[in-house]
């Protein structure tokens, strides 16, 4: 099963041919089908997979979330579809900045974006970049963002690689193949542009602290991958803006047709 039941957030005509399994044939094949089933039965019931919000038990195994909680639980911090989510003015060259859900301080989006940073549980980004690559279609392509896919790329906000190798992944760029998987937008490749200076953390930090915290952090590598295009940052939270906008400073080096941010959270 894909890690996703697409069934439940796609129009009719969007729907994923899902692979179909072909039973054993054979009479010995066909024996151990029927104790592979009563096997995954009984694991279902020892072991149930629920929602991480509700509670509510899940058939799909690979999600975590379920689609009733993806689709009307937590609040949009963007009903009416303007360009940012708040009353402030985007730097130059941004044309919109947007989020799946309001962050919820102590609440279950919190914990969603703490288990997958640190706690590895890295399949939840995927899950979450699908419902943000909805949202994204929905609000902003034909819109702000041509309907040629080409003309766009994805740009998760690169780790540095020390913290990346602890980690084991960059949870930015989960949540962009989730995205893409839904949109067909391409993610641009982690040579693209690089952290290289491994920032400390700027939770307790003002916007200014933060801005000055975060100079030079980045490096645009390749700017041939993004020269001509609409770039979409794509990040987990997005608390001040200052990580988007002084990534947003190196993709203009690039030539670059506009910029927009796509996140999981606003705080
Ligand atoms: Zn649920």
């Amino acid at each position: 099963m894909p890690p996703w039941d697409f069934r439940i957030l796609l129009p009719e005509n969007q729907i994923p041919t899902i692979p179909v399994r072909i039973p054993p044939q054979t009479s010995q094949g066909l024996i151990m089908g029927f104790f592979q089933n009563i096997a995954t039965g009984l694991e279902l019931i020892a072991f149930p997979n629920v929602c991480v919000s509700c509670g509510r038990v899940m058939n799909d195994r690979d999600r975590m979330l379920c689609g009733s909680c993806t689709n009307s639980k937590f609040e949009d911090p963007n009903p009416s579809n303007k360009t940012c989510c708040g009353n402030w003015i985007l730097p130059e060259g941004f044309l919109f900045q947007d989020a799946l859900w309001r962050y919820d301080k102590e609440g279950i989006i919190q914990e969603m974006v703490r288990m997958l940073k640190y706690q590895g549980v890295a399949k939840l980004g995927r899950e979450l970049g699908q419902a943000a690559g909805l949202k994204l279609i929905e609000r902003h392509i034909g819109n702000r963002l041509p309907e040629n896919k080409g003309e766009i790329i994805l740009l998760p906000v690169p780790l540095h690689k020390a913290r990346q190798k602890k980690r084991g992944y960059n949870q930015a760029r989960l949540i962009a193949e989730g995205i893409s998987e839904i949109s067909g937008i391409a993610v641009a490749d982690e040579h693209v542009m690089q952290r290289v200076r491994n920032t400390i953390s700027q939770t307790r930090f003002s916007f200014s602290k933060r801005m000055d915290n975060l100079k030079d952090a980045f490096r645009l590598t390749q700017p041939e991958t993004l020269s001509g295009k609409f770039v979409i940052i794509v990040d987990d939270v997005y608390t001040t803006g200052s990580t988007c906008f002084s990534l947003g400073g190196e993709i203009r080096k690039a030539g670059v047709k506009g910029i927009g941010v796509m996140t999981i959270g606003i705080a």
